[in-house]
């Protein structure tokens, strides 16, 4: 912090019930939503907000310490660390879950042999494998000198970096697997029709029966392209620190004199 910012060193925990504090809610993710075409948004709800303290008490016994420039760093790196480590640690069902439906969306529309398809799967499952590789990396590296485990810094923001740069990659690899259906498919008002079902059952249908066809489509949809899928588009992108933040956190962390010493001995110079 700089000279004179001393006294905006502090830390606390108050309820969110407490006088004068103001959240201000998005809009993302409200209301009621058709389950068929957005089976896991209309069954689960994030809520995101703009927090607001306005001349706010805050009791003497909630604060975890105050104007102590010296330790405002290392508050908010230890927050940030774990966080980031538990972000990549959850985003493993939401990864396997667009390498799930690209292999079935492959299946359902009978292109799973295709020679770009085997290579867009592959590439899913990697970019996957390796986020799940890299966050147990993480684990298996921690430090325990502070008495619990903590993070690597280094691997979990290489992992947290490799999640969010190839993220959208992820999903555009998803979304050619599964076709324009995406956002042409028909509603839930229609598919329920008793008259129009049976033209959607014909004109539907791919390598699957058109309503398993089109529950595995709507899922991509819902992950990917419709309200929830831009949230975790964005949340992907700066949720947990934007990628030079995590850039950042690399280099700084990064102990590059192993890496140097080797150079250095190949090259026939001294270290120093
Ligand atoms: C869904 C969601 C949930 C979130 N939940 C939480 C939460 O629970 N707790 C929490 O604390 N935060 C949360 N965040 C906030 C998140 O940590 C921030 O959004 C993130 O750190 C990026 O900061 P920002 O939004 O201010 O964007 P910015 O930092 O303004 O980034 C925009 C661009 O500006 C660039 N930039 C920023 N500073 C500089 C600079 N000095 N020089 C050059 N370029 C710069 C960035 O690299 C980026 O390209 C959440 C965000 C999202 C999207």
């Amino acid at each position: 912090m700089a000279a004179g910012e001393a006294p905006w060193s502090f830390a606390f925990a108050i309820p969110p019930a407490t006088q004068g504090l103001r959240m201000y809610s998005s809009d993302f993710l409200h209301g009621t939503e058709d389950p068929w075409t957005r089976p896991i948004s209309a069954a689960h709800k994030m809520v995101e907000t703009l927090t607001v303290f306005d001349d706010v008490f805050v009791p003497w016994e909630r604060v975890f310490f105050y104007n102590r420039p010296d330790l405002a760093g290392a508050a908010a790196l230890t927050f940030v660390e774990f966080h980031r480590f538990t972000a990549v640690s959850y985003k493993l069902p939401l990864l396997d879950a667009l390498v799930g439906t690209g292999f079935a969306v492959a299946q359902a529309n009978g292109i799973e042999r295709a020679g770009h398809v085997r290579e867009k799967l592959t590439w899913l499952a990697g970019y996957a494998e390796t986020v799940r590789g890299l966050t147990q990396l993480a684990a298996q590296r921690c430090l325990t000198e502070v008495g619990i485990a903590y993070p690597d810094v280094f691997t979990t923001n290489l992992a947290k970096w490799t999640f969010a740069r190839d993220f959208h990659h992820a999903l555009d690899t998803v979304q050619d697997l599964a076709g324009g259906l995406l956002v042409t498919g028909p509603s839930g008002m229609d598919w329920k029709s008793p008259e129009i079902r049976p033209v959607l059952d014909k004109y539907l249908r791919g390598a699957w029966p058109a309503d398993r066809r089109m529950a595995v489509i709507n899922l991509i949809s819902d992950l990917t392209a419709r309200t929830y899928g831009g949230y975790q588009a964005v949340l992907a992108i700066h949720a947990e620190g934007s990628l030079e933040a995590e850039k950042l956190a690399m280099f700084r962390a990064y102990d590059s004199k192993r890496a140097i010493g080797l150079a250095m001995r190949l090259a026939g110079l001294s270290e120093n």
